[in-house]
């Protein structure tokens, strides 16, 4: 039996449901469970990972961790690793670990798979799969010469099975400090974007618009839908790459990978780039003028029609379920 360790992200409240994906999976295996959780804020979060058979959480709550510091966290992290010589550490494929995961495993000379959807541990081995070509077939991943074995897994892809009991004891909580550093760059400032709404990547309901919509002032149509729906307004990447909308707001191969309850796809056709990050969505409205479009083959429900007459109806119809 070995040891996993799993880098855990937060928001202000809670662990992200990446992080409770990984440990699902690390509570599968045989092996003892430990996380890293760094940041302000995650001494008061860690002990509820007792109840996900966490053993010991790792610590730094220091208030230079709050930005991301690509080469203030590899140290960090990769100094913790060398010190506990985990057989795996689980990661979520989120921005942060695709930058920081890669430079760890340089540093402390280990193996690492990225964007991986299926996970399973077995012995002392771990049973890894990734989509490659957009999702047109998986690559099997095996880990060959490395003691310890670096695992990204994109989020919203595994299962989540909810801790035995809320009862969050018997999480040894190990505090660190951070080691003096003689850092090359520094975060000064982050400017946080306008939006207050729910990321892409947590959100329940997402919906999202493509080409179709014709124009950046036309999202105000699904802006209207998305907040009576309490939901998140995502875009195609011919949106973003027209400056319709930013970077964040993008779904698919080159963008986030989302898995909502419910993602309405308005005017987008479902080309395979964008089906890559979005077909694991529970239920998948489509809103489409062409009964061709590719993206009906993947709709639970499709509505052949006009965006323009479709979006406004309904937003009209839950506006008068909801009072
Ligand atoms: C390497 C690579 C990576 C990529 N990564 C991504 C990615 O991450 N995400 C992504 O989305 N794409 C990605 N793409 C691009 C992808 O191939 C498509 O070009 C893109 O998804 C198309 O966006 P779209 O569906 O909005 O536009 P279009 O393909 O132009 O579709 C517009 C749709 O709107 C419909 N429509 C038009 N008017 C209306 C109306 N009034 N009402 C309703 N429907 C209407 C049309 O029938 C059509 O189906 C990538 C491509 C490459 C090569």
């Amino acid at each position: 039996m070995g040891t996993i360790i799993v880098f855990t992200e937060h928001t202000q409240n809670d662990f992200k449901r990446g992080t409770y994906e990984l440990l699902t999976a690390a509570k599968k295996s045989e092996h003892a469970i430990k996380v890293i959780a760094v940041g302000p804020g995650a001494d008061s979060l860690a002990p509820k990972l007792g109840a996900w058979g966490v053993s010991e959480a790792i610590v730094c709550t220091d208030d230079n961790l709050k930005n991301y510091n690509p080469e203030l966290y590899t140290n960090l992290i990769g100094g913790v690793l060398e010190a506990e010589k985990p057989q795996f550490v689980l990661a979520s494929s989120s921005m942060l670990a695709r930058d920081l995961f890669p430079r760890v495993a340089q540093k402390i000379k280990a193996g690492i798979a990225s964007d991986c959807t299926e996970l399973s541990f077995s012995g002392g081995n771990a049973l890894v799969r990734r989509p490659m070509y957009a999702g047109k077939c998986t690559a099997q991943v095996e880990f060959s010469n490395c003691e310890t074995k670096i695992i990204l897994a994109r989020p919203n892809q595994l299962p989540v099975i909810a801790a035995e009991s809320n009862a969050g004891t018997g999480v040894n909580i190990k505090s660190i400090t951070l080691p003096p550093m003689d850092l090359k760059t520094r975060i000064k400032e982050v400017v946080a974007g306008a939006s207050e709404k729910l990321d892409l990547t947590e959100a329940n309901i997402i919906v999202a618009g493509g080409r179709g919509m014709k124009g950046p002032e036309h999202f105000k149509l699904l802006e209207e839908l998305a907040s009576t729906l309490g939901a998140t307004v995502g875009a195609s990447r011919a949106v973003v790459d027209a400056g319709w909308v930013s970077h964040s707001m993008q779904v698919g191969q080159t963008g986030k990978t989302v898995a909502p309850t419910l993602y309405i796809a308005c005017a987008i056709s479902g080309a395979i780039q964008h089906l890559a990050g979005m077909s694991g969505s529970k239920v998948i409205v489509a809103i489409n003028t062409d009964a061709d479009a590719p993206i009906f083959r993947k709709a639970t429900y499709g509505i052949v029609g006009d965006a323009f007459e479709v979006l406004p109806a309904l937003t009209a119809e839950f506006k008068a379920l909801i009072q």
